[in-house]
C-alpha cells in the first residue's frame, strides 16, 4: 500500500510540503540572523493633527534591510512571523528600538509621541507588560507618549481574551488605536467595551474616496461613529490634497498617508520635519 501511495500525487505534494518546509527553516534563520545582525530598521510615517497642522506623532513601520535581497517590507515576513511565534522576538525588538529613538529625539528637542504596531499574537504573550516595562524604563519613557495599534482583525480573532489584554494595557497608561478599522467586523457591542481611544480608518476606503460615493458615505459615517463614541478619528492611505480637503471638512481629526510623507528613515525625518516643505500643504488650508 505504502509504494502504491508513493506513486501517487501524496508524494508529490509531500515533496512540496517538504520543499516549504526547508524554505520556512531557512527564513526563520535568516530572520533570527536578521535581529542579532541589525539588519531590521524602523522607519516613521507622520500623522498630522488637522486642528492645529502640526505633526505630533508618527508610526513606527518595520522594514528588512536584507544584505542580497535589498529591503523586504513588512507584509513579507511579518505574517510568517506571526504565524510561528517569532513575531515575540520582533516586537521585543520594535518596543525597544522605538522607545530609543524617541529618546534620542527628545534629547534633541524633538518632541514626538509614537505609534507601535502590535500584533493578535502578541496581546497572548503574559511577557508583553514586562517588555514595555523594562523598555520604557531604559528610555525613560513614559506610557503617555506610547500608541498601540492593534488592527481590528487582530481583535476580533478572540475578542474576550483581546478585552482582559487591552484593559490591562488601558490601566498602564498607552493610548490605543484600532488599526485598519472597517475590514474586522467588530461588532459595535464590543468597540463600546473596548477600551480605546482611537478609530484608525483603513486605507482601502481612504484611497479612492474622491471617486467612490460608497467609500465616502462609509469613511463619514466612521468619523460620526467615532466622534459619537468620544474617540479621536484617523485616516491612512491619504494620497492627495483633495482627500486631504474632504476628510477636514468631515471633522477628521488627523490624517496620515503619502501625501504627507511616506515612511521615512529616522534622520530623514528629522530632515524633512525642519523643512517647511510639508507646512506649504498644510498651510494651503489657511
Ligand atoms: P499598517 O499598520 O496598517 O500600516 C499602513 C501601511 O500602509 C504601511 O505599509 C504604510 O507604509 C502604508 N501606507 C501609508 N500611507 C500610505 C498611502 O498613502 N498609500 C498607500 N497605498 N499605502 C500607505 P507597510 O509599512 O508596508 O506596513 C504594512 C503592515 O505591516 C502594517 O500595516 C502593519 O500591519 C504591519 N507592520 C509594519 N510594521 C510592523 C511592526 O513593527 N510590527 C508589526 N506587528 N506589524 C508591523
Ligand atoms: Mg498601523
Ligand atoms: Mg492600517
Ligand atoms: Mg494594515
Amino acid at each position: 500500500y505504502a509504494s502504491k501511495r508513493s506513486n501517487s500525487g501524496y508524494v508529490v505534494y509531500d515533496t512540496a510540503l517538504e520543499a516549504h518546509a526547508k524554505q520556512n527553516l531557512s527564513l526563520m534563520a535568516e530572520l533570527r540572523h536578521a535581529v542579532e545582525h541589525q539588519e531590521l530598521k524602523l522607519f516613521y510615517q507622520p500623522k498630522v493633527d488637522l486642528r492645529s497642522n502640526t505633526i505630533a506623532e508618527v508610526e513606527a513601520l518595520i522594514r528588512w534591510q536584507h544584505p542580497k535581497r535589498g529591503i523586504i517590507p513588512p507584509d513579507q515576513f511579518i505574517p510568517f512571523a506571526e504565524s510561528t511565534g517569532f513575531i515575540a522576538t520582533i516586537t521585543e525588538w520594535v518596543i525597544n528600538e522605538a522607545l530609543r529613538q524617541r529618546h534620542q529625539w527628545e534629547q534633541m528637542r524633538l518632541s514626538l509621541s509614537i505609534s507601535i504596531n502590535i500584533s493578535a499574537r502578541d496581546l497572548l504573550n503574559p511577557r508583553l507588560p514586562q517588555i514595555f516595562e523594562q523598555a520604557m524604563q531604559r528610555y525613560q519613557a513614559s506610557a503617555d507618549w506610547i500608541t498601540l495599534e492593534i488592527t481590528e482583525s487582530a481583535i476580533m480573532t478572540d475578542p474576550q481574551s483581546a478585552l482582559e489584554v487591552l484593559n490591562h494595557l488601558h490601566q498602564s497608561g498607552f493610548r490605543m488605536s484600532i488599526d485598519d478599522f472597517g475590514t474586522g467586523y467588530s461588532s459595535l457591542a464590543y468597540l463600546k467595551k473596548l477600551p480605546v481611544s482611537e478609530l484608525k480608518i483603513d486605507k482601502s476606503f481612504i484611497t479612492d474616496m474622491e471617486n467612490n460615493h460608497d467609500d465616502e458615505v462609509i469613511v463619514r459615517s466612521t468619523i460620526d461613529l467615532g466622534h459619537n463614541m468620544g474617540l479621536h478619528v484617523i485616516a491612512e492611505g491619504v494620497e492627495n490634497q483633495a482627500t486631504w480637503d474632504a476628510l477636514r471638512d468631515m471633522g477628521c481629526d488627523s490624517i496620515q498617508g503619502y501625501f504627507v510623507s511616506r515612511p521615512l528613515a529616522a534622520d530623514v525625518l528629522e530632515t524633512w520635519l525642519q523643512s517647511s516643505h510639508w507646512k506649504f500643504k498644510a498651510q494651503h488650508h489657511d
